[in-house]
């Protein structure tokens, strides 16, 4: 570490020298696909990973204006130097899912609080000058809790279920997160803006945390039954990672967006049911659909939401957002990125 990276101006002069960026949680799905867009953009990108779900893999091997540190986040901001200023930070380092949260309660609100809290006393003081970097934190839609109204906005009340339950940690760990980033807009004058991710899938998501898609997919690849939990009638909206991460920079390239919440997803729901069926039918699968009853699928007492649908609202009116993939060609991209690195679920 330190400061022997490298400031390669590889745009031969073409574009204004890139920004310095640093994004936590860079190797993982959601995070790769940012950091292609950085690059491509041409900034000089600084990742930090544990590679505890992320993979190296996900990652270009090489490149002039990439740095990969393989590090726990608050380790490696300890580590950084004085010096080591970034324009832009996006925190997207923490726990996958509920499923992960069941399993390791403490590693996962461990790695959601303690981790943004340093991160963004790190970032009062790294950005341009020595002054406040424009930070990015990562939240969940798992913050609206247990609420069967739709469409979820930003603004909404919340109701959890007991802290006996684990599954409600995740939501509560992603909450502190958001107190957190609005403490430091409020009181250093960080420039932070929190977004809430909806169900975003893609190539490079895996299924070995429960997400349905990468399930759904390696099934219909394996022509094994696809397991839809309950009746199926329940709904997601699914946004592709790609639009998801092509709106991230945009976010962070606005002043007004600091200080502030927004979803960011697809608005566009669909049962899990004719999820299955869609799957099968883009992908010309023989596969059967089975159901499995929501007891037999989770540990006891796990609540599934019957629906999760964002508001957009206040998404497009800071930046326009507007979702380009279809998801057919998403579960098409995400069937070859499959085969081309022999996930089977
Ligand atoms: N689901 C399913 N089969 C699976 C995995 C998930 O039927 O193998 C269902 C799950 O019960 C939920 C939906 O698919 O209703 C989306 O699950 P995921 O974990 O991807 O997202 P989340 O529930 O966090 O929105």
């Amino acid at each position: 570490m330190g400061h022997t990276e490298q400031r390669t101006s590889a745009d031969g002069g073409t574009r204004r020298a890139g920004r310095r960026v640093l994004v936590s949680g860079g190797a993982g799905f959601i995070g790769s696909h940012l950091v292609d867009l950085l690059l491509a953009r041409g900034d000089e990108v600084t990742v930090v990973d544990n590679l505890s779900t992320g993979r190296r893999a996900n990652l270009p091997a090489s490149h002039a204006r990439l740095r990969f540190v393989e590090a726990d986040l608050g380790q490696a901001l300890g580590a950084f130097g004085k010096g080591e200023l970034f324009d832009q930070i996006y925190h997207l380092a923490a726990a996958v899912g509920v499923k992960l949260v069941i399993d390791d309660p403490i590693r996962s609100i461990d790695t959601n609080v303690e981790e943004t809290s340093e991160l963004l006393r790190f970032a009062v003081t790294h950005g341009p000058g020595g002054g406040g970097s424009r930070v990015l934190i990562a939240s969940s839609s798992e913050v609206y809790g247990k609420a069967s109204h739709s469409p979820f906005s930003e603004g909404d009340d919340v109701v959890y279920g007991p802290t006996s339950v684990a599954r409600w940690s995740y939501a509560c760990s992603k909450a502190i997160d958001e107190y957190l980033a609005l403490a430091y807009h409020r009181k250093k004058g960080l420039g932070v803006t929190v977004a809430r991710f909806f169900n975003t899938v893609g190539p490079r998501q895996v299924g070995e945390y429960g997400m349905v898609v990468p399930r759904f997919v390696g099934w219909a690849l394996a022509g094994a039954p696809l397991e839809v939990y309950g009746e199926g009638l329940q709904s997601r909206c699914f946004c592709d990672v790609r639009d998801v991460a092509g709106v991230l920079p945009a976010m962070l390239e606005r002043t007004e967006t600091a200080g502030g919440i927004f979803n960011v997803g697809s608005d566009q729901p669909i049962t899990i049911r004719a999820l299955a069926e869609l799957v099968i039918k883009t992908l010309r699968s023989s596969s059967e659909i089975r159901t499995i009853p929501y007891a037999e699928a989770y540990a006891a007492g796990f609540e599934d939401l019957q629906q999760r649908r964002p508001a957009l609202t206040r998404i497009r009116e800071a930046v326009g957002f507007a979702p380009r993939f279809e998801l057919e060609e998403t579960v098409r991209d995400v069937a070859a990125w499959m085969r081309l690195h022999g996930e089977k679920r």
